[in-house]
Order: C-alpha cells, then sequence, then structure tokens
C-alpha cells in the first residue's frame, strides 16, 4: 500500500534525518560534569565519540525504514557503516544500494549483498559495533559472533506481543486501534498485537466491533483489496497457514487466503486452548487470537511467566490497572488506549528487553547508541596538592577520613 509503505518506511526515515539535522548540533555539545573537591583545581567533561565502524544488519520487514533509520543515527554519530538489507526483499535492497552508492563513497557507507551467508562474513569481521534488527533465534548467533572481538551490539528483535483490554475500555476505540495496529502490514510488524487477553465481561463486543473495523477499514473482500499487504514470501505464507490449519479454536472472521497471490484475509481467532502453534511463536502475519480473562493478576501472573515481549498494549480507563500492569510486567514499550504508535514519537527510546531484544534508538538515542561518551579530566597547572605523592607517611587515617 503506497499509504502504508511512506506512513511506515520513507516517511520515518525522512523525519528520523530532519530530526537529526536539527539537534545535531546541541547532541555534540561536551557535556560539562562536576568535579570532587579533592581534585581542585580540574574541570571535568564527556565528549561523544563515534565506535568507528558499524555493521548494521536489517531484517525483510519494513526492509527500507528499518535498514536507512538506523543509519540515520550511525551517520548522525560519525561513523562508517556497512548495511546488510535482507534477502527476502530484493527490490528494497537494489533500492538502498543506489540510494546510498548515489549519496555516499563506498569507504563511507557501503552496502553488502545481505543473505545469510555474506552475513556470516561480516560477522566474523572486526567491527566497532553491530546493530541486528531480526529473530531472537538469530540474534543470539549474532551476539556470539560479536563477543569474539568484544564488539558491542544493539539487538532489536522480536516475540508476542500482548493486548490487555479490560472492562472499563473504550470498547469502539479498542476495536479499531487493535485492528489498524494488527493488520497493518499484514500483520507483519514485530510490535504488531501478536494476541489479546480480553476481560470475559467485554469480550463479545469486542469481538463483534473488531470484525466491524476490519470489514471497514479492509471491505468485503480484503484479499481483492489492493491497499492490504501481501505477506512476504511463499514460506511465510505457507508458516501463516500451517498455524491457521492446526489451530484448535474458532475462526471468528477471516481464514481465508490466496496462495497467488500470497494475500491471507485479517482473522481473528476465539476459543483458542493456548497449546496450538498459533501461541508457540511469534505469529508475524494478520491472525489475531483473543482469549478471554477473568482476574487481571491471573494475566499478570502468566505474563510474568512469559519471555519479555518487545510491546504490550493496555485499553482501560482505570488508572490502578495502569500502574499495576506498568509496574510488574517487563517489557520494552507500549501503548495505553492505543497500538504501535509510541514508535512514532522520536523523544521515546524504543527497543527490547530481555528475549526481545537490548539496546535502544531513535532521535536522540539512535545519536547515543551509535556514540560512546568519552570522560576527561582537565587539571589546572598552578597547583599541585603533594597529599597523593609518596612518601605517603602518616596521611592513611586522613585519606581514610575523605573517601568514605
Ligand atoms: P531474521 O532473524 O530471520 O533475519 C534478520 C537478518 O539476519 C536478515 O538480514 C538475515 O539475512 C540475517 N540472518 C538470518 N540468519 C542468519 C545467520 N544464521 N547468520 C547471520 N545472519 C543471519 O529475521 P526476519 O525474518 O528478517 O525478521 C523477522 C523478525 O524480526 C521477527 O522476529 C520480528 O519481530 C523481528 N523484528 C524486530 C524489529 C524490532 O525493531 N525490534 C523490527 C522488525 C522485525
Amino acid at each position: 500500500s503506497p499509504f502504508e509503505s511512506y506512513m511506515s518506511e520513507t516517511g520515518m526515515v525522512l523525519s528520523e534525518i530532519s530530526y537529526a539535522k536539527r539537534h545535531l548540533k546541541g547532541w555534540m555539545k561536551k557535556k560539562r560534569v562536576p568535579t570532587p573537591m579533592a581534585q581542585f583545581p580540574a574541570s571535568s567533561f564527556t565528549v561523544p565519540e563515534p565506535y568507528g565502524s558499524a555493521l548494521i544488519l536489517a531484517p525483510w520487514n519494513y526492509p527500507f525504514m528499518l535498514a536507512l533509520d538506523v543509519l540515520a543515527g550511525a551517520v548522525a554519530a560519525g561513523n562508517c557503516a556497512v548495511i546488510s538489507p535482507s534477502e527476502y526483499a530484493p527490490v528494497t535492497a537494489q533500492l538502498i544500494r543506489k540510494i546510498i552508492s548515489d549519496v555516499f563513497p563506498e569507504n563511507y557507507i557501503a552496502v553488502a549483498d545481505g543473505g545469510v551467508e555474506c552475513n556470516q562474513e561480516l560477522l566474523r569481521l572486526p567491527f566497532d559495533y553491530i546493530f541486528f534488527t531480526g529473530s531472537p533465534r538469530v540474534g543470539q548467533i549474532v551476539m556470539k559472533d560479536a563477543a569474539e572481538h568484544m564488539t558491542p551490539v544493539t539487538l532489536e528483535l522480536g516475540g508476542k506481543s500482548p493486548c490487555i483490554v479490560d472492562k472499563t475500555a473504550d470498547i469502539k476505540r479498542a476495536a479499531r486501534r487493535i485492528v489498524w495496529g494488527k493488520f497493518l502490514n499484514a500483520g507483519q510488524t514485530c510490535v504488531a498485537p501478536d494476541y489479546v487477553l480480553v476481560q470475559e465481561e467485554v469480550k463479545e463486543p469486542l469481538l463483534r466491533k473488531m470484525k466491524h473495523y476490519i470489514r471497514k477499514m479492509y471491505r468485503d473482500e480484503p484479499l481483492l483489496n489492493p491497499e492490504y499487504p501481501k505477506i512476504i514470501n511463499e514460506k511465510h505464507f505457507n508458516r501463516l497457514k500451517k498455524m491457521l490449519l492446526e489451530q484448535d479454536g474458532e475462526i471468528i472472521t477471516g481464514g481465508r487466503m490466496d496462495a497467488d497471490t500470497l494475500k491471507i484475509e485479517p482473522t481473528l481467532l476465539a476459543g483458542l486452548t493456548g497449546k496450538s502453534k498459533v501461541m508457540q511463536e511469534e505469529i508475524f502475519g494478520p491472525v489475531l487470537p483473543v482469549f478471554a480473562y477473568s482476574d487481571l493478576a491471573e494475566v499478570i501472573r502468566i505474563l510474568q511467566k512469559k519471555e519479555k515481549p518487545l510491546a504490550l498494549y493496555l485499553f482501560t480507563r482505570n488508572s490502578r490497572v495502569k500502574k499495576t500492569v506498568i509496574s510488574k510486567v517487563n517489557f520494552g514499550g507500549g501503548c495505553i488506549n492505543d497500538t504501535i504508535i509510541h514508535l512514532s514519537n522520536e523523544k521515546l527510546p524504543f527497543g527490547g528487553a530481555g528475549n526481545s531484544g537490548m539496546g535502544a534508538y531513535h532521535g536522540k538515542h539512535s545519536y547515543e547508541t551509535f556514540s560512546r561518551e568519552k570522560s576527561i579530566m582537565e587539571k589546572g597547572n598552578w597547583l599541585d596538592i603533594p597529599f597523593r605523592y609518596p612518601p605517603y607517611g602518616k596521611r592513611l587515617p586522613l585519606l581514610k577520613k575523605l573517601l568514605k
């Protein structure tokens, strides 16, 4: 969809670049920090310095944004970079190669061939920083390889992001915003709500409203709707098809697919046991299982036992519920009463926790990710208190008094 790709790819990259250009001068400034009296006369400050050469490994979903948004931060912070776009989005990879080779000399910013073998070769090289976006499985490989050269990493990974709807929520708004966030890019979004946990009392109205909005947004025949995206390739289409065939619940709406166009209808599932494949791995497609719960404490217990998700969404009007969920569940980031849009605020650091990643970026956080703070203390020469120089004589008791 041209609209979706501008909103979530091109537009995001352009606004990230303009934001960095507007703020870069301020970010680059050295920062003064106080100095302990004992070091008098001295001043202390930090200056950011680039890591050096950064390796940026990008996934296939949002293949433009997840390569170039990251690059904007790397360049702003003063690094050289090699970008490896995903082999699953070859046309975008070609486009990235064209833009980069038109704009930058290759010894400054280069585009690698992409693909697993190429990445494996790249990961053997002593880069100064590695920024990886992709699955937790490959994230582990990247971190192991990075350890060989003590290279710091940012890992932007995925996982199953829950969406909780309690009985006080504005059900109409919740349904509309969940449907939008889930079926954007046909569910192939790392922060898409993976499954919904809805309080029993409002389950039926929520399902009804979500069904209504799916129809309103994607029309009667989503498979024929040119604005509704396809699945990236046959492998992922078949993975999702298998997931749907083996699910043990009921299809509330959707479920049809077209192997020729690789499209799968926006699909709502209910009545699942939680044992089928849909709940064993990140769905990453237009399938949304909905589970009912009666007690929030039970939901929190379940979430605390699971891997820490990249995102969590909570629909409620109850402030106690907001506070409880935020303080008791670990997750990368999220929204209250919306989905996905926390990404659009470049002032918010974006990243995962535990299995969903480490480190964060966007706006100033990207600049900070790609630079390290170099600490400097500058001493004055007009005075040199002799206390620290040998012979120490009887100074130990005084030292003990000073350093406690
Ligand atoms: P992936 O992990 O399969 O691939 C990511 C990159 O790693 C690709 O460029 C691929 O070529 C490379 N790769 C694959 N196997 C490799 C290996 N053995 N050694 C070295 N490199 C290898 O992920 P994907 O399927 O492209 O993307 C989907 C995953 O990415 C999902 O889990 C999703 O949640 C996650 N994701 C996270 C974010 C985020 O910002 N946190 C954004 C988008 C996608």
